[in-house]
């Protein structure tokens, strides 16, 4: 564990590395507990846990240096777009990266157990497909819920959004998480 630091904040397209480390990028709602849980991988404030909600406009960039990968911290969404499969009014940083990144394997969407699945979600799952990266769910706060409605959840989207990788976990207690540097490590191998 905590094999991530952080590397640098980007506020445009033509400043990101120009390499080929393979990159995961983290996409969720705001408030879903994304920076809680960069930090929690990072085991330490490397993610700035943000006051708030909609605030951050950087794609921030954390190196594992160990497995060479990339995971870049996305904008939170939810406050914006809402029209039909489009990725319409989201941050255009955001859109560009998400678009046409070459180095761009996979997408974890980061979403609070007790939300449900909605629009936004599904045009990411949608925009994953098109481009054949790796997607999957990683559902937080799982100490509000007990053991059964845990695994409920994680049965019903894998069932109602076809989604094969549905992983849960709580920042507050640390449990889950190495279940999910396994899982970007399986997306980053050649
Ligand atoms: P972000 O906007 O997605 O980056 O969300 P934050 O990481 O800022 O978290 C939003 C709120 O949820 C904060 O008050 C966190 O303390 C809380 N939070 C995040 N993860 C967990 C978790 O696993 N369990 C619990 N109980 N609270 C969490």
């Amino acid at each position: 564990m905590a094999h991530f630091t952080f590397e640098k904040s980007v506020e445009k397209i033509s400043s990101f590395p120009r390499d080929h480390i393979p990159e995961i990028a983290l996409v969720g709602r705001s408030n879903a507990g994304k920076s809680s849980l960069i930090n929690a991988l990072g085991n330490e404030r490397i993610a700035k846990v943000s006051q708030t909600p909609g605030k951050t406009r950087l794609l921030n960039l954390f190196l594992n240096k160990k497995d060479h990968y990339r995971m870049v911290d996305m904008p939170g969404y939810g406050y914006a777009a809402r029209s039909g499969d489009e990725v319409r009014s989201w941050q255009s940083l955001a859109e560009d990266f998400l678009l046409a990144r070459v180095n761009l394997r996979g997408l974890l969407l980061i979403m609070d157990i007790r939300r449900d699945w909605s629009d936004d979600e599904e045009m990411l799952r949608k925009l994953a497909d098109t481009r054949s990266l790796h997607f999957g769910i990683v559902l937080t706060k799982a100490d509000k819920l007990t053991r059964g409605p845990v695994i409920s959840k994680i049965n019903q989207l894998k069932q109602e959004v076809n989604v094969e990788t549905v992983l849960a976990v709580s920042n507050l207690k640390k449990s889950g998480l190495p279940e999910i540097e396994k899982l970007m490590w399986q997306w980053v191998q050649p």
